[in-house]
């Protein structure tokens, strides 16, 4: 664990957690814009829920800001081109899970913004929108959560039939994945907007007070923030201990609040009062409202150990990996994975030609001895994934009894429960593969209990 600042009082959640080492090599590089590349592939389904629903063809000509693909439900969130061009075709390309899904093709020519989109970089702190007014520019600007999970924001801001209004907006600053630092750069270099939008978010929602909390290996973003929300008692900036994966929804309200949310799959932070928002998805939140900029870029963390070009990159969604890449100067000699997102939960790829999507927060690139792995040896039952699970579940044994196929007992065994958060993978001594047992327990767990459901 890396040194709390002396005086300085953090918090963390109690149950399990591990320490890996940070490697935040590219926190001191500054945000830079991304070439925008020849041509952009946006893909309909870059969101949880239902994709959208493409509102242009072939031939249409399109401005960056400008809607292509509109939700199809509640629970969808709209696309729009992060490019002036022409509209090529529809068609099904890779993404980073390898299978091929339906994009819009753009061929970029010039860079012709919406002439409603505010471009001035003059921060815009006065609150003119009412609460609903609020919500729906997040709904029609495409906001999801862009800390990986790509939930639509507006449906977090709707509190569900039964439950009470939220008391709590928790703002996730923490970043706790090992190289990832898109985030940390946001908070430093636009904590007044961020702080706008945590105002915004507090209207939105009727929230009294908020809550963002940063481990403490950032504390110039700590800093940042706190001089940013200095005129706004409502809104405290909370040290963290650093401790994997406090960056998750529960454990995140553990530490904030103290509160625990009800056992998965079914409890969520609204459960125990609280509403928690990815600092990232709060400044497009901020931008949305604002400066009426629909999302059509994120921050992007390029890095990896043998990989000096890397840094954070202002990234058009629908950049082709092998075009950041050209950007950078091309692809690294010996390279033996390529990581999307953290290394925690990341994810690995091998098709450079996908496109970058909302929930994309960092590449990572492994040479290939560090990607090697380790002998795979029988369990010792020394306990140690045990100790380490956040949510108290016994990795060897589920994991165990996905091997031999036994789901049912898997599933009594709170298989469902798991976050994928990989500590009891880091930390077992024989290198047992626990968590791709655990991911595939887990969802065929959860399709059976649909088929349940389903009658
Ligand atoms: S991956 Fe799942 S089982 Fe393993 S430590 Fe995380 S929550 Fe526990
Ligand atoms: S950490 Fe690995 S070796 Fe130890 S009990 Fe768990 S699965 Fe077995």
């Amino acid at each position: 664990m890396g040194a709390t600042p002396a005086g300085i009082k953090t918090r963390t959640f109690p149950q399990g957690g591990i320490h890996p080492p940070d490697l935040k090599l590219s926190a001191d590089r500054a945000i830079v814009p991304a070439p925008v590349p020849s041509q952009v592939a946006l893909l309909l389904g870059q969101h949880i829920g239902a994709p959208a629903k493409p509102v242009v063809g072939p031939g249409d000509k399109v401005l960056v800001g400008q809607m292509v693909a509109e939700a199809s439900g509640f629970v969808s969130s709209p696309v729009h081109s992060s490019v002036s061009g022409t509209v090529l075709r529809l068609d099904d390309v890779p993404d980073v899970s390898g299978y091929r899904r339906p994009a819009i093709i753009v061929k970029v020519e010039g860079d012709e913004w919406m002439p409603s989109i505010d471009r001035s970089p003059g921060l815009c702190e006065e609150i003119a929108a009412s609460p609903q007014e609020i919500v729906e520019a997040i709904k029609t600007s495409g906001i999801v959560g862009l800390g990986g999970a790509t939930f639509p924001t507006h449906v977090k801001l709707s509190v569900g039939p039964g439950k009470n209004p939220p008391e709590h907006l928790l703002i996730n600053g923490v970043e706790c994945e090992p190289y990832l630092t898109a985030d940390h750069r946001l908070m430093i270099e636009k904590a007044p907007e961020i702080v706008t939008g945590v105002r915004l978010l507090m209207a939105a929602t009727g929230v009294r007070r908020a809550m963002i909390g940063i481990e403490v290996n950032k504390m110039d973003a700590v800093r940042s923030l706190q001089e940013a929300a200095s005129r706004y008692p409502a809104i405290e900036v909370v040290p963290l201990q650093m401790h994997y994966p406090q960056g998750g929804e529960r454990q995140l309200v553990k530490a904030l609040i103290g509160r625990e949310i009800p056992p998965p799959p079914q409890g969520l932070p609204i459960d125990v009062g609280a509403v928690v928002i990815n600092v990232a998805t709060v400044f497009a939140v901020y931008e949305a409202v604002q400066k009426k900029k629909p999302l059509i870029e994120r921050v992007v963390t390029f890095t990896g150990k043998a990989f000096f070009s890397g840094g954070n990159f202002l990234v058009r969604l629908g950049t082709s990996v092998a075009d950041l890449f050209s950007s950078v100067g091309g692809v690294p000699e010996d390279i033996g994975k390529i990581v999307c997102g953290g290394p925690m939960m990341g994810r690995a790829f091998a098709d450079l030609d996908i496109p970058m999507t909302k929930g994309m927060s960092g590449l990572v690139l492994f040479s290939r001895a560090e990607a090697r792995q380790g002998e795979i040896t029988n369990c010792i039952r020394c306990g140690k994934c045990v100790a380490v699970c956040p949510l108290g579940l016994e990795p060897y044994l589920v994991a165990g009894l996905v091997e031999r196929g036994d789901l049912e007992r898997a599933e009594k065994e709170r298989a469902v429960s798991c976050c994928e958060c990989g500590c009891c993978d880091y930390i077992c001594p024989a290198n047992r593969p626990l968590l791709d047992y655990l991911k595939i327990g887990k969802a065929r767990i959860m399709e059976a209990m649909k088929r349940r459901a389903k009658g």
